[in-house]
């Protein structure tokens, strides 16, 4: 029989249940116990879930306290030395000081590093691999899991991270080195895993490689062959998963390593369906990736019918379904959505829906279309109803975009004219100090937006009380002595999800929490429609913060690619059209807060990098209308205007050409955490503008000593003509307190003042 199953379920809880034990046991409000059986019912609810819905396996070891990769460095025993060695089977706290450098019980360490996992805003905990790393496998936990479901009567399909993505996640430790040369001691690991699942009666187990969306050398490709050739033969069968992309010219590859079934995304690369059919060797199964796992639209269930009737009269029963990758990247359950309005919703799916669409699927394959026929025209009609909806259309924003020509994406002057004539306006001294745009979110400001919502606090007495957290804002950096100042962002819950509830075309959820990392959950809004900006939306606070202060206030925006990448995208238009379509709104954001007389306008970019494709021919057009879109929200100023933006990670080294064609006049960017690594892109470009390497990390509470800045700043000016450098931290200041902030930016403006004095005796 044709077998439906998941890729994994998000873990945070409807409720974020997760997100509250974890967070209650860090604070020492509750014990292992409790944090443990809030994990088991989360499980149990999830398998339910799965079952409920129909599908024929569920998933097990999906489940995570922190992060699925920091499992699987504790499943093999890849423990860094600083958190100490022979640590055997890993506890709850020396988990989470891997995580997070602390935990209830063991001191305090460094952390272990986090990046992006692929393409999403999910971040993992990097592996950090010695040259000379052993392996030793510690199952305790995921065999407990598997355990429960098996009491439970469920069939269960174990996930784990292939061997050759775990490999490639990883980062050397020390010196550079070959990371594949640990492949062959990493492997008996995986062979005695399988082995011991194979004792407990599993049949199949999902094995996850991603990295085959990606561009992978000869070496990598061989090590692949190599792996399966050890790993596929033996039982339990392994279906070898790939998603967020198309295997492309690793499809060949893919479809001959010696495992029993493929899974691969159909949603992002529905074409390869018809490649793999006539390709699929006798008796491999096919698990088709049909229904988005990266988006929250309903699946178009009548466009896969005829697609996957002749998949099936081909493959019979080893024609598999399940959505396209890991449920993790989409919020729990719209049945929790109280206050989206009714059609909206019909336009909906979120991962409990999406079970429910690919065992729909199933069925239709199983006994055929009329068995479901209802479901399928209720499909079919929200689907036609979505698509005809005048609330997606907005004629005048099309019509807009037509009339974009080149040189509303190109400043007047270029920027060697434009600085003499900002710096002469806005009189600061050379490196000016600034800051990155938010200060701390106290508790009393979220209980303030807690009350206007509730309607505890009406409209005026809110915006009252904002106005008294900028004024305080000011007046603290005023005191500090900062040149440029900011107005502190108060009113911004999120900096997505503000300008999501002012903008037409988007829609915000109440539940629609998706996991970020550890207990940390972002909402993104749901870009539904046409954009356009219904009016201002951050003047009045601006002007207001201008208004106290003689200092020039920066203006604020999220730019139109970070606004796209953090959102929950249309699947009907080219992600550009979407973008470009908030650049105009913005653009005209920009032109209102230059009139109102603001002199420096900051249009913040940390999403650049991370919408970077994950091939490398895909990356130059996605460059080019990405940096497209930040020039037409920018470029619409004068010569004098100041434009700013902000970037939060280090390594840009592959992308330091596109940033300059930004053509910001001032950038800021995280470096500290990285020791200034990205500076050794200058030294191979010469970055033309004005820039602002961040000299402390914001993400800690430490203050750091006017020496250590001092250093970071000198390191800074022997790649970086000094007089084009600028004085800030790596990021904005919202989730820190202000006492430390205060002493933080204290110690940078002393550091800035020292080295000032340095270059001009
Ligand atoms: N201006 C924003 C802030 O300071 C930038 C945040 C970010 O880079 N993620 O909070
Ligand atoms: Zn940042």
């Amino acid at each position: 029989m044709t077998a439906t199953h998941a890729l994994g379920f998000p873990r945070i809880g409807a409720r974020r249940e997760l997100k509250r034990a974890l967070e209650a046991y860090w604070r020492g409000e509750i014990d292992q116990n409790g944090l443990l059986r809030t994990g088991r019912d989360l499980r149990t609810r999830h398998w339910a879930l799965q079952t409920r819905a129909g599908l024929d396996l569920v998933a097990v070891g999906d489940f995570s306290y922190y992060d699925h990769v920091l499992d699987t460095s504790a499943l093999f025993g890849v423990i860094p030395e600083r958190f100490g060695s022979n640590v055997g089977e890993v506890d709850l706290d020396l988990y989470f000081r891997m995580a997070r450098g602390r935990a209830p019980r063991g001191e305090d360490v460094a952390a272990c590093e986090m990046t992006k996992w692929f393409d999403t805003n999910y971040h993992y905990i990097v592996p950090e691999l010695a040259r000379d790393q052993s392996f030793a496998l510690h199952s305790r936990a995921l065999e407990a899991q598997i355990e429960a479901a098996a009491e439970e009567g469920l069939r269960s399909k174990p996930v784990l991270i292939g061997p050759l993505t775990y490999l490639w996640l990883g980062k050397p430790r020390g010196a550079p080195f070959d990371k594949l040369t640990l492949l062959e001691r990493l492997l008996p690991c995986y062979g005695e895993l399988l082995r011991r699942l194979a004792g407990r009666g599993i049949e199949w187990v999902q094995i996850d490689e991603p990295i085959l969306v990606c561009d992978l050398d000869e070496a990598w490709r061989a090590a692949f062959q190599q792996a399966y050739q050890a790993l596929g033969a033996q039982n339990p069968k392994l279906l070898l998963t790939t998603y967020f992309g198309g295997l492309g010219e690793n499809l060949e590859l893919a479809l001959q390593l010696p495992v029993s079934g493929l899974h691969v995304d159909l949603a992002r690369a529905a074409g390869e369906l018809r490649e793999i059919l006539p390709r699929l060797p006798e008796g491999k199964v096919l698990s088709a990736g049909v229904v988005d796992g990266r988006n929250i639209w309903r699946t178009d269930l009548a466009a896969w019918l005829e697609p996957l009737q002749r998949a099936q009269e081909r493959l019979g029963e080893r024609l598999w379904l399940a959505p396209s990758c890991s449920l993790l990247h989409v919020p729990v359950d719209l049945a929790n959505e109280t206050k989206l309005d009714a059609e909206l919703k019909s336009w909906l799916a979120f991962a409990v829906q999406k079970l429910e669409e690919v065992a729909l699927l199933g069925r239709v394959l199983a006994n055929g279309r009329s068995s479901v026929a209802q479901d399928l025209a209720a499909n079919r009609a929200a689907i036609a109803a979505r698509r005809a909806s005048p609330r997606i259309h907005n004629a005048a924003v099309r019509q807009r975009l037509d009339t974009i020509t080149p040189a509303m994406g190109r400043r007047a002057s270029p920027y060697s004219k434009r600085a003499p004539l900002q710096h002469a306006r806005l009189n600061l001294p050379l490196l000016p100090t600034t800051s990155i745009g938010s200060f701390p979110q106290t508790q009393s400001i979220r209980a303030a937006r807690r009350d206007y919502l509730a309607a505890r606090l009406n409209r005026a007495g809110y915006e009252e009380r904002m106005r008294a957290e900028i004024e305080q804002t000011i007046e603290a950096q005023e005191a500090l002595g900062l040149d440029m100042l900011v107005h502190g962002e108060p009113e911004r819950n999120d900096m997505v999800e503000y300008f999501g509830e002012r903008l037409e075309g988007f829609a915000s959820t109440q539940q629609g929490w998706v996991q970020s990392f550890g207990s940390r959950c972002v909402k993104p809004p749901i870009i539904y429609g046409d954009i356009c900006r219904a009016g201002p939306m951050t003047v009045e606070w601006i002007r207001y913060a201008q208004s106290l202060t003689r200092r020039p206030v920066k203006g604020m925006l999220t730019g139109p690619v970070t606004i796209l990448q953090w959102s929950f995208v249309r699947d009907d238009q080219p992600r550009a059209v979407t973008c470009r379509q908030i650049a105009l709104a913005l653009r005209d954001e920009v032109h209102d807060l230059e009139t109102a007389g603001i002199k420096a306008i900051q249009v913040d970019e940390p999403a650049l990098r991370e919408g970077l494709p994950l091939r490398g021919s895909e990356r130059p057009a996605y460059l080019q209308w990405a940096v497209g879109a930040f020039r037409l929200a920018s470029a619409g100023v004068r010569d004098e205007t100041q434009i700013h933006s902000h970037m939060c990670y280090s390594d840009f080294n592959d992308i330091i050409e596109a940033i300059a064609k930004l053509d910001a006049d001032v950038i800021t960017i995280e470096a500290s955490r990285s020791d200034m690594e990205l500076l050794e892109a200058f030294t191979r470009f010469d970055y033309p503008n004005e820039i602002g390497p961040g000299v402390y990390d914001i993400h800690s509470p430490r203050v750091p000593s006017v020496a250590e800045m001092l250093a970071r700043l000198q390191k800074a000016a022997e790649v970086v003509n000094w007089q084009r450098l600028w004085v800030n931290p790596d990021c904005g200041l919202k989730t820190r307190g202000w006492e430390e902030s205060q002493a933080a930016l204290a110690n940078m403006i002393a550091a800035a003042r020292q080295l000032r004095s340095q270059m001009e005796g």
